[in-house]
């Protein structure tokens, strides 16, 4: 299959789109002057619209941070000027403020966070650094999913710590629930034998909830049908380093559609007949592939390799092509998300190494960051050299050098075209 191919160019269609006039105020009723004190503008606007917002579950605030009227005026007239180097000018400069997001040049994307209502503090941390290592700048939206409806200190915390818009969403339930062909009580059996087995998550049905959610599901929420990327972010990570580009642009304009920082083995005790049907998926639709072999271990078995999902940037329109929708099912039907405990980071790895080429995939050697006791920084002199601020902490194992990381794998990793012939 060829690269899917929606989105993949969005600062050209940005450069033909005229540039939008600005939106003073996202929701009727708001005030379209700038406000002369923005604490109690924001107590009011919460005031007045949580009730309704919180009635239909799904909120969203928009930015209204207004710095300084007279600058934001001037810029404002600016950004709509015919001259395209001073208006772009003015919106990046708009965006700098925390004014406005800046619209001209931004890929069409969202960051996606599966959470709990009491996950709540773990996330705060996250969001912090997300937003002053990077977001502040850029505003990229945040869409928030739980299968539970979100409380309200859930929704009015993290709306005020990003001027950016946060929407809030209650999953389907049919994208959460057993499918009607798993049978209950084998899938329960299974449980109990992998808890007695003291596998991690092995005795828990909610985690198998997630994993699948996030296999087959959440981009197919609603409110993400009209967006072409996306960056998953969970409670309790730390982002180390400055990130001063646009790391959705990158993905854009270099042709990639999927991405990660640590790569690692998976516990094999959650994954034992993944592979099997992987290759049986593959034999069946006649699958060729150049990435595939690098999941290959030494017998032809599963070398347990995969990106670690916890943070993704990829392209939504890829997991919406039907070569991943029907892996996808393929896998479902297996009922190993069930019966066993199969992540989703396994299963997008694997769906990359059918569907996609190295080339497609990016290491983001520059994004530091943290999830549990896994860490990647880049390299202290090319990170000092790249001026990326970063503060990873010192003594602290960098991941990348570890017998379990696949990381060393991929980078020699060469293309190379694989069937069933050679296993
Ligand atoms: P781990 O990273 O594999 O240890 O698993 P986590 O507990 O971090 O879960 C992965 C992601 O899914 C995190 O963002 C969690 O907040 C989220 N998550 C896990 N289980 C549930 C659940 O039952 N409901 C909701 N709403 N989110 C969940
Ligand atoms: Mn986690």
């Amino acid at each position: 299959p060829t690269a899917a191919s929606g989105g993949l160019n969005p600062s050209e269609k940005d450069r033909q789109r005229p540039l939008p006039k600005l939106p003073l105020t996202r929701l009727p009723g708001w005030p379209t002057e700038f406000p002369e004190n923005l604490t109690e503008h924001r107590e009011q606007v919460l005031q007045r619209h949580w009730p309704t917002l919180h009635d239909k579950h799904v909120a969203e605030i928009a930015p209204f941070v207004w710095h300084h009227r007279g600058i934001a005026e001037e810029l404002q007239e600016k950004a709509q000027s015919p001259d395209r180097e001073e208006s772009e000018w003015a919106y990046r400069e708009m965006a700098r403020l925390g004014v406005v997001p800046y619209y001209g040049e931004r890929a069409n994307a969202s960051f996606v966070v599966l959470i709990r209502n009491r996950e709540l503090d773990e996330f705060r941390t996250s969001m912090r650094q997300l937003e002053d290592r990077f977001n502040r700048k850029y505003h990229y939206p945040y869409l928030f999913l739980n299968d539970e409806p979100f409380s309200d200190e859930f929704m009015q915390m993290v709306a005020a710590s990003t001027t950016s818009n946060v929407t809030f969403a209650l999953i389907p339930r049919d994208h959460w629930s057993l499918p009607d062909f798993i049978d209950e009580q084998r899938a329960e059996r299974a449980r109990k034998q992998m808890a007695a087995n003291n596998v991690i998550y092995g005795g828990s049905l909610s985690y198998r909830h997630m994993c699948r959610f996030n296999s087959g599901f959440f981009y197919k929420h609603p409110l993400l049908r009209n967006v072409d990327w996306y960056w998953r972010v969970e409670p309790g990570v730390d982002f180390y380093c400055d990130i001063d580009y646009d790391p959705f642009k990158y993905m854009a304009e270099n042709g990639k559609l999927y991405s990660f920082v640590i790569a690692l083995k998976e516990l094999e005790a959650t994954v034992p007949t993944l592979w099997e049907h992987t290759l049986k998926y593959m034999k069946e639709r006649n699958v060729t592939s150049e990435l595939l072999q690098y999941f290959v271990g030494r017998t032809g078995n599963y070398n347990l390799c995969h990106f670690w999902s916890n943070f993704e940037i990829a392209s939504l329109n890829w997991l919406r092509t039907p070569e991943y929708q029907s892996y996808f099912e393929y896998l479902d039907q297996a009922q190993g998300f069930f019966m066993e405990r199969w992540g989703d980071a396994p299963v997008h790895s694997l769906a990359a190494g059918l569907l996609l080429r190295r080339d497609q995939v990016h290491f983001f050697d520059d994004i530091a960051y943290r999830h549990a006791e896994i860490t990647h920084c880049p390299d202290t002199t090319s990170s000092v050299e790249l001026g990326l601020k970063c503060q990873c902490p010192l003594g602290v194992d960098n991941f990348d050098n570890h017998s379990d990381s696949c990381l060393p794998a991929w980078k020699s990793y060469e293309p190379n075209t694989w069937s069933l012939k050679d296993t």
